[in-house]
């Protein structure tokens, strides 16, 4: 394993700034590696080559580009055990997760290069001039990508929402060239799956620059990557501040431009008055795992309950406090999360309108958590907004409410969420219909009768929005359709047929689905 600490500028790299930072790790030797800030300079040349990649990149064919995917998979693999070692030692993350979250960023990278070979993801419109009407146009529509994308990380996903992961697929796939801004949280594996991208993209012949990585501790590297006028689009995960800073700097800009930032959510969960009496130990059960998983340090993490009346509620709450009590959380992922995290939970214990419903065991180990569990009513969920505030970490508040209208009330008056969540057997569903239409309008996914975390990567995964959870509701950031943030559409008027596009020629010589006259067809046009 070999760590420059240096910027990866396309195939080439820079060690130029006199700045460094020290990451969370030391070599065998005990010396702790060190990265280069990136300089302006730097930062520029990435974007320049980036630009110059752009014309030759889109015009790569789909299958050329879907190689470059599986080969990126490929080279993350050949890494070995070592990137798991390091990522385990930057992270705080165990083995067995982060062996399931490399699976998960090299399945995404392969389904992507599945996504290009169906070819369908185009969205290959065509209207022809028909016989009744010649003068009708010839139009053909297409998606084309935007162009140099700028792409930050989260520390809570180093494989799958960083370097390779889902924001630098979906971009790369799209035929965006992508600057990513390291983490510094997990520096070195940043480097690692860096140098593997650029491997993979020298052996498949991608151009030059359609892959860099910079380094930077100070958010000037992040600010200045979004200010550059050659950057087409940006992508972020990662918490509220970052995503929101990032976008208003963005917005500062004279060209305007999406920025994607994907932040932090609560993720409610509604628990309904009948299935509560139908199996209330086993779903406190269930949902306190589920808010203890990986410490809590999940964006889809449940982090408010909405608790209906009746003699059921105690109950619940009782056995939801006997498995946090006997839970001792973990090591959290940096220590500035670990203070956050306590931050967030004072904050809470010293409301005075929250009480402490349970707290966890105290590992004897820096940086772990407290598992803890707060509880208030609807009256003051409803009057304090900073009671549905995100606190990153193995952390929940359960609402008590006395009637079906205060359950609605907090669904209208949530802000938007990754997920929300309804358990209810069939006479709930009925019963509170509303929930649902209501919910519909507040989160990207909705779930019944599951834990929200866990996000598959598939065709319909919605992991998106309505704002706070992201910048763009409009998106997601997993899944087959996260390709649309980085393509734009395109319409072809009158051209011959030579002079179009593949995905849109008579003869259909791609071979997929396109939309003929409104008809899904794979058949040639005549
Ligand atoms: P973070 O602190 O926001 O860091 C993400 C990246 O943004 C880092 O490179 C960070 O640099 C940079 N950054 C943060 N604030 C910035 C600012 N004001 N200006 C410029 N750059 C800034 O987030 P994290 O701790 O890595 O991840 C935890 C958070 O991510 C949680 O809130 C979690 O819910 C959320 N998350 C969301 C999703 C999703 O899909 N919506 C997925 C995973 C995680 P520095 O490290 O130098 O601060």
């Amino acid at each position: 394993m070999i760590i420059t600490g240096n910027q990866l500028i396309g195939y080439a790299q820079s060690g130029d700034g006199s700045e460094k930072f020290i990451g969370p790790v030391a070599d065998e030797a005990g010396v702790p590696y060190s990265f280069h800030e990136a300089t302006f300079a730097e930062i520029d040349q990435a974007i320049h080559k980036a630009h110059t990649a752009a014309a030759p990149y889109k015009r790569t064919s789909y299958i050329k580009r879907a190689e470059f995917l599986e080969k990126i998979a490929d080279e993350i693999m050949a890494i070995g055990p070592e990137l798991i070692t390091v990522t385990m030692q930057e992270s705080n993350l165990p083995e067995a997760r982060l062996l399931g979250e490399r699976d998960r960023t090299t399945g995404q990278l392969r389904f992507f290069a599945k996504i290009l070979r169906e070819g369908s993801w185009l969205r290959a419109i065509i209207d022809l001039p028909s016989a009744t009407n010649p003068a009708k146009g010839d139009l053909r529509q297409m998606q084309i990508p935007l162009g140099v994308t700028g792409v930050w990380g989260a520390s809570n996903f180093p494989f799958a929402f960083s370097v390779a992961g889902g924001d630098t697929v979906s971009a790369l796939a799209a035929g965006c060239p992508v600057v990513h801004k390291s983490h510094p949280a997990h520096p070195v594996t940043c480097e690692l799956v860096g140098q593997a991208i650029v491997k993979a993209a020298k052996e498949t012949g991608m151009p030059d620059g359609v892959f860099s990585l910079l380094h930077g501790i100070s958010y000037q590297t992040g600010l200045q990557i979004v200010r550059h006028p050659l950057i087409k689009a940006i992508a972020f995960t990662g918490s509220f501040q970052g995503g929101k800073a990032l976008f208003d700097e963005a917005n500062k800009r004279d060209e305007p431009i999406p920025v994607y930032s994907e932040m932090g959510s609560v993720n409610p969960v509604f628990i309904l008055p009948g299935i509560l009496s139908e199996k209330g130990t086993e779903l406190a059960k269930a949902l306190a795992a589920s808010n203890l998983l990986g410490v809590g340090q999940f964006c889809t993490n449940p982090g408010v309950v909405v608790l209906p009346d009746g003699d059921n509620t105690p109950a619940f709450l009782a056995d939801y406090k006997a498995t946090i009590e006997d839970a001792s959380g973990g090591v959290m992922l940096t220590d500035n999360i670990y203070r956050s995290f306590n931050k967030g939970t004072e904050e809470f214990a010293h409301h005075k309108n929250v009480a402490l419903l349970a707290k966890g065991k105290q590992l004897d180990k820096k940086s772990a958590a407290v598992p803890q569990a707060f509880t208030t009513t609807a009256a003051n969920f409803l009057a304090q907004e900073e009671l549905s505030e995100e606190v990153f970490g193995p952390s929940s508040i359960h609402i008590t409410t006395e009637n079906k209208e205060e359950i609605l009330a907090i669904a209208r008056n949530l802000k938007g969420q990754l997920t929300a969540t309804i358990w209810g057997n069939a006479d709930d569903l009925k019963t509170y219909s509303e929930l649902q239409h209501i919910l519909e309008d507040k989160a990207g996914r909705l779930i019944i009768n599951a834990m929200p975390t866990g996000v598959e990567v598939n065709y319909a995964m919605v992991h998106g929005g309505p704002f706070p959870a992201t910048t763009n509701g409009a998106t997601t950031s997993v899944g087959a359709t996260a390709i649309y943030r980085f393509t734009r559409p395109v319409c072809f008027q009158g051209f011959p047929n030579e002079a179009l596009p593949e995905p849109l020629q008579n003869n259909n010589p791609l071979g997929i689905l396109r939309q003929v006259d409104g008809k899904f067809t794979t058949a040639a046009v005549i």
